[in-house]
Order: C-alpha cells, then sequence, then structure tokens
C-alpha cells in the first residue's frame, strides 16, 4: 500500500515545544511527515534570526530527542516566493508527495485548499506561551526561553551564540530610529 503522508511547514525560528507536540500527534496520522522549513532565505533578523541549516539542525536534533525514527521524515528548507497562487506548486516541486496539509495558518490552509489537498488543523498547543514570538521575546528580556523549546534549541543557540546574535540584531541603528 502506498504511504501516507502529511506535511507541516513552519518558519520554525526558533523549533520550540509546540512544533515537536504537533509533529508528534501527526505522526500518529500518517506514515511519513514532510517537515517543511519555510522564508528559508530569511536570516539575522530579529523576527527571523536563525538559518535554514540552523533550523534543520534544531528539527533533526530535536526529533532525535523524541525519538522519531529518521526514516520517518524529510526535512526540506523551502525559500518564500513573491506569487502565493502558485506557492502551493512550489511546495510541490521541492517535496516528497504528500496529500495531507497539516497547518494552522490561515494563508496556507487557503493556497492548499484551493489545490485539492486536504488540510487538517492541528489543536494548539499552549499558543499564548508556546509561539516563535514568545520565544524571541523572553530571550530578549533574559526570560526563560529554555522552558519553551526542546534541549536541541537551546543547545544549537549556544553553539551559534544565538542569544547574542538576536540582542545585537534588537539594537537599532541611531538613523533607523
Ligand atoms: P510557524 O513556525 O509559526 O508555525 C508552523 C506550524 O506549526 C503552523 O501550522 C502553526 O499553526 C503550528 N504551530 C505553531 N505553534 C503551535 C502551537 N503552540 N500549537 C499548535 N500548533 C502550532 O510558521 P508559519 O508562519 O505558519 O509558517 C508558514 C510558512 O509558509 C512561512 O515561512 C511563510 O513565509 C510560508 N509561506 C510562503 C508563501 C509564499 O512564499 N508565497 C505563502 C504562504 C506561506
Amino acid at each position: 500500500m502506498d504511504k501516507v503522508r502529511g506535511i507541516l511547514i513552519g518558519r520554525m525560528q526558533p523549533v520550540h515545544n509546540g512544533h515537536m507536540e504537533v509533529i508528534k500527534r501527526i505522526l500518529e496520522e500518517v506514515d511519513e511527515i514532510v517537515i517543511g522549513i519555510g522564508s528559508a532565505q530569511l536570516s539575522h533578523e530579529v523576527k527571523d534570526p536563525f538559518t535554514a541549516g540552523e533550523r534543520v539542525v534544531m528539527m533533526t536534533q530535536a526529533l532525535a530527542e523524541i525519538d522519531v525514527d529518521p526514516s520517518r521524515y524529510y526535512i526540506i528548507p523551502m525559500q518564500d516566493i513573491n506569487f502565493n497562487a502558485i506557492w502551493a506548486s512550489h511546495v510541490k516541486m521541492l517535496t516528497p508527495p504528500f496529500s495531507i496539509v497539516y497547518s494552522g495558518n490561515p494563508l496556507v490552509k487557503q493556497l492548499f485548499a484551493e489545490e485539492g489537498y486536504e488540510i487538517r488543523q492541528p489543536p494548539l498547543y499552549d499558543r499564548i506561551n508556546l509561539s516563535g514570538t514568545e520565544v524571541r521575546r523572553r530571550i530578549l528580556k533574559d526570560e526563560n526561553w529554555q522552558e519553551l523549546v526542546p534541549k536541541a534549541t537551546a543547545d544549537l543557540l549556544k553553539e551559534i551564540d544565538g542569544v547574542n546574535r538576536l540582542k545585537n540584531l534588537s539594537v537599532k541603528e541611531i538613523s533607523d530610529i
């Protein structure tokens, strides 16, 4: 029988516990998951501090932490394109074939629904705290961000001095103020 594959696309800036809960849930429903690292071209910005490669490391190690069999996932960085109307085709070109799109993002759901894909909305896990925005806010304020992310994300930030990167990026030049 053909494998059932689902896709989850996210900026993962950074990978946090909400992403991992969603992935665990999806793996209960499909044989394989395609994890799209969205906005792969962006890095070194306050909203998008980490490179696609850094996000791949966070995700790969975080999946290892929860003992996901590597034969069950594909991690694929994908750049944004200027044309929403053909974005679903762009994603399709980059990924193994999939039939189910998992997303809570209204634009993502709309674009794939128009192409005839089955859309499933995963339940929200503590969305107030488990969001990239909250993790980045806590990093900048020296609050406890580690409790919101897998150990893999904390380890990678340490390796690349990611806390200082984010803090440096948040400093506005006089000319920007
Ligand atoms: P995200 O990292 O915020 O979230 C990824 C997924 O995880 C989403 O489906 C979200 O609903 C889910 N999620 C996050 N936290 C959760 C929690 N606590 N509980 C349950 N689910 C949770 O990323 P995103 O903003 O949804 O990423 C979409 C990507 O697609 C972006 O990179 C965007 O640029 C890209 N995109 C590109 C185009 C284009 O290029 N034209 C068009 C549409 C989308």
